[in-house]
């Protein structure tokens, strides 16, 4: 299919047309959506972001638009092994990456990334929805679509718009929270 010119069209209607192209009840009832569902690795992770997840999840059902968490906890070693690949710039060697405990990563239920083809605008609705579960919730979130850096540095990270972290992961993973422990039998990182 070849992709449609949306040069021309009205700025009113990107979003709606982005949120159609994603939309699919169908998917939703299927048992491949529901296997989705279990895929992600949540042992060790923050409740807030378990709790983040599963909201834009549903939030997105309701909307007719399947998701899923394709990632939450990276083990040591995954993280070890994301970083050979060049899938993430983090070494683990210190302890700290967001996946340790703290983000999770929400994709399409059947368009995965939503590059091939690229939906104009579509992660622009999901970042939306993230920032609106965020807020319900009344925690800080930082969306990897609002990054534009070169990844030379953790502040300026490449653009990875299907990445949500809480904003204070960095010093959850430290030292932890109420709700979590670095080295509670929940938060212990194997390695
Ligand atoms: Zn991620």
């Amino acid at each position: 299919m070849p992709t449609p010119d949306y040069r021309n069209i009205d700025p009113a209607t990107v979003y709606p047309r982005a949120l159609q192209a994603m939309r699919n009840p169908g998917f939703l009832k299927s048992p491949r959506y529901q296997e989705q569902q279990t895929r992600a690795n949540r042992v060790g992770a923050h409740p807030h972001i378990l709790e983040f997840s599963d909201k834009l999840v549903k939030r997105g059902a309701a909307l007719g638009i399947p998701l899923f968490a394709h990632c939450i906890v990276r083990t040591f070693d995954e993280q070890a092994a994301a970083f050979v690949l060049g899938h993430s710039k983090d070494h683990p060697d210190d302890g700290l990456w967001p996946h340790r405990c703290a983000a999770v990563d929400i994709i399409h239920g059947t368009l995965g990334w939503m590059d091939q083809p690229n939906i104009p605008h579509a992660w622009d609705v999901i970042g939306h929805l993230g920032h609106e579960v965020a807020r319900s919730m009344d925690i800080k979130i930082t969306w990897g679509g609002d990054w534009d850096g070169d990844g030379d540095t953790m502040d300026n990270r490449l653009y990875d718009p299907a990445h949500f972290e809480l904003s204070n992961w960095r010093q959850i993973a430290i030292s932890g929270d109420k709700y979590w422990s670095p080295h509670g039998a929940s938060g212990t990182v194997e390695r």
